[in-house]
């Protein structure tokens, strides 16, 4: 599971994510050789993925044994890398290994092969294969034809290239098998089929079964084994036959290499539950038994470390079920956590102020254990398209009975283009407001990031008659209105000067927030999240507003800017449109605080009282239509703009210092391209030095 502000964002709002909050391309023209910020722009006029050099600052100042072992964790990562190529389709390694091996011999080939063939290479690194990662439609190359691709083959092979493998007995043979897996979108479309109606496990195309496994064949499965997060299930005969991801199993190379870098790690740990933690995750490996997972979800839930990682089989979202994880591989080390930390002291002091009744308040709000990081390194899931955000495990009994770590990824949350940001707010920003979001977006997002979910999700209580759990009680409009009351609270006391003053902690006396400029902030703040909503519905379709944190965004948006339906009432905030092209425009920023406030009491006394029938008329009312003459204005002018699909980013290099063949230091480089990184990632798979 993921922070759903970050995944929707980041899955789907994309750049103006990216627009909206300050971006590190300064620097790199700043450093010259330090490949941070924008590196690349892949597609038709560059519209199918941004490539972001992540930046990683304060890595240099960690103690050495947490730097070597962040290194050996990091091995560990990409050692599990080439998993996920062979999750998502059967054929989708076959492909990287015949690209790369093209790419290496590029110099022998005519000069127009060699660049069709690095062109889809590098969407192949990107997605893992021939699906696009996050919506897991099929895509195909835009350049390369059957044809050139089996000339570029031949000629590699007469120069002692080998194609081992490929099955086939001829090369003809081979290229043939692999060529309506590249070239024939029509050919199995969709990576992960869930309509209605449908035989979801048959028509999807990703490799968690084999083809012929149909659901009916599958149902005959033990449950035990249907229900587990590490199984693929294969077809002999008749027969399904479940394949346990484990070393001396299924993905045994890959595995074996994993676990040979985190017993490195293990006794580099910061703390024994860390280490117990890693241990655990090592037996796992061994034995393939999803108990073990379960106990390492346990130690690393409770180890709040410097140093973290993610390694294993986490989300779920490749299986049609929902069931099988996908490998993701992470490495990061604890950003400056002081603002939220102090934020998160104040909680009391928040929920003093909160504008709803007395009784709904908290008299004690227990801390929650939210950190602020920078990624090292990400593999499978966690990249090159990566979160930016996490709150795991994502076993449910755990979360209830031990807890969840909320993490925000700071580094992967502030990536962006600083030429693309400035375009945008210039296009979709009424003038007035165009500096306040230009200056401020960076504070503002990351603002709206730490109150919502250090003072937003753990507040208020509910009424002392009411028997059951609200979530239940409310059921289809829960999510939507819990992830709404978050961000209201965030908008709501984001003027508190509370907030101004815990801000202005951090800073150096010059550069601190006086009153005055303080009130500006506020209004910034409101139009940021209002017009970013706005531009925001470009990637809406259906007419209706999916997921919960959209709803919940959306159910501000309108109510605020209509009013909350009423005639005589005035919230400040209006929609306009201005020479063809609509807008978002704040008369009065208090007003626009009223209106938080209307719909912030109103949610937290319906959440109170369990109350289903108030919350459906909230959320269907406010949070599930939009406007289509605003969608297509903003849709047609985003396309104008060229705005990106996909965020990708290369992550630094972490170097090995050695001496006398022993590590004794690591060093962090920022000059790979995405093309570098990963072709050392696809070196170093299987490599224990
Ligand atoms: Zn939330």
């Amino acid at each position: 599971m993921r922070l759903e502000r970050l995944t929707t964002t980041c899955a789907l709002a994309l750049l103006f994510v990216a627009a909206s909050i300050g971006s590190s391309w300064a620097r790199a023209t700043q450093h010259g050789k330090k490949r941070i910020g924008e590196l690349e722009r892949l597609g038709p006029k560059g519209r199918d993925a941004l490539v972001l050099g992540l930046d990683a600052p304060g890595f240099d100042a960690l103690p050495k044994n947490e730097r070597i072992f962040a290194y050996y964790l990091s091995r560990a990562a990409i050692a599990g890398n080439d998993i996920l190529y062979k999750q998502n389709h059967r054929h989708a390694f076959a492909i990287k290994q015949l690209l790369e091996q093209l790419y290496h011999h590029r110099a022998e080939l005519p000069k127009p092969i060699a660049t069709h063939v690095h062109d889809y290479l590098k969407y192949v690194w990107i997605h893992h294969g021939q699906y696009d990662h996050r919506t897991g439609e099929k895509f195909v190359p835009n350049a390369l034809t059957f044809a050139e691709l089996k000339r570029a083959a031949e000629i590699v092979k007469t120069r002692g290239g080998r194609f081992d493998f490929l099955a086939g007995a001829t090369l003809e043979a081979k290229l043939e098998t692999l060529k309506s897996a590249i070239f024939d979108k029509s050919v199995e479309p969709h990576l992960t089929v869930t309509a209605k109606g449908k035989d979801i496990i048959k028509e999807s195309a990703v490799n968690l079964f084999d083809p012929g496994v149909t659901q009916a064949l599958l149902d005959a499965v033990p449950r035990a084994l249907r229900d587990q997060l590490n199984v693929r299930f294969a077809l002999e005969g008749n027969t399904v036959v479940a394949q346990v991801f484990k070393i001396g199993g299924l993905y045994d190379r890959e595995l074996r290499t994993v676990a040979y870098w985190l017993k490195k790690a293990a006794p580099l740990a910061q703390t024994s539950e860390q280490r117990k933690g890693i241990e655990a995750l090592v037996r796992f490996f061994e034995t393939g038994d999803e108990k073990l997972f379960r106990e390492h979800s346990v130690h690393w839930l409770k180890s709040d470390n410097r140093i973290d990682y993610l390694a294993g089989f986490i989300e779920q979202l490749k299986d049609p079920r929902g069931v099988i994880g996908n490998w993701e591989g992470m490495v990061s080390f604890a950003a400056d956590s002081r603002l939220i930390g102090r934020i998160a002291e104040q909680a009391l002091y928040f929920e003093g102020k909160m504008p709803w009744p007395a009784v709904y308040k908290r008299s004690s709000i227990k801390k929650p254990v939210s950190n602020v990081v920078h990624v090292l390194v990400g593999t499978g899931d966690m990249g090159p398209v990566p979160w930016a955000g996490y709150n795991l495990p994502n076993y449910a009994d755990i979360r209830r009975d031990v807890g969840s770590k909320n993490v925000i990824l700071l580094n992967i949350l502030q990536a962006g283009s600083e030429k693309d940001r400035q375009r945008e707010i210039s296009e979709f920003y009424l003038p007035p407001y165009r500096r306040l979001v230009m200056e401020h977006g960076k504070l503002f997002r990351r603002m709206l990031v730490y109150l919502h979910e250090v003072i937003g999700h753990a507040s208020g209580q509910p009424d002392k008659s009411l028997k059951g759990d609200p979530r239940v009680l409310i059921g289809r409009s829960f999510s939507s209105l819990e992830e709404c009351r978050a961000d209201l609270i965030a908008l709501y006391h984001f003027g508190d000067p509370k907030i101004r003053a815990l801000i202005n902690d951090t800073l150096p006396k010059s550069k601190r927030y006086t009153a005055e400029q303080w009130r500006k902030l506020e209004l910034g703040m409101y139009i940021w999240f209002l017009q970013g909503h706005q531009i925001g519905l470009r990637t809406m379709r259906d007419g209706v507003v999916k997921g919960a944190h959209r709803r919940a965004e959306h159910a501000i948006y309108r109510f605020v800017t209509q009013n909350g339906g009423s005639k005589t009432k005035d919230y400040g905030a209006k929609v306009v449109k201005r020479g063809g092209k609509y807008f978002v425009a704040i008369s009065d920023p208090a007003k626009v605080h009223r209106g938080l406030r209307d719909l912030l009491v109103a949610l937290q006394v319906t959440k109170s009282t369990g109350n289903a029938k108030e919350a459906n008329r909230l959320f269907d009312r406010f949070g599930t239509n939009y406007d289509p003459a605003v969608q297509k204005n903003v849709k047609l002018r985003a396309a104008r703009l060229g705005m990106v699909k996909n965020r990708v980013v290369v992550y630094p290099r972490l170097v090995p210092v050695l001496k006398g063949g022993k590590l004794v230091d690591v060093k962090l480089a920022y000059d790979e391209t995405l093309t570098d990184q990963q072709l050392r990632f696809s070196r170093l798979s299987g490599k224990t030095e």
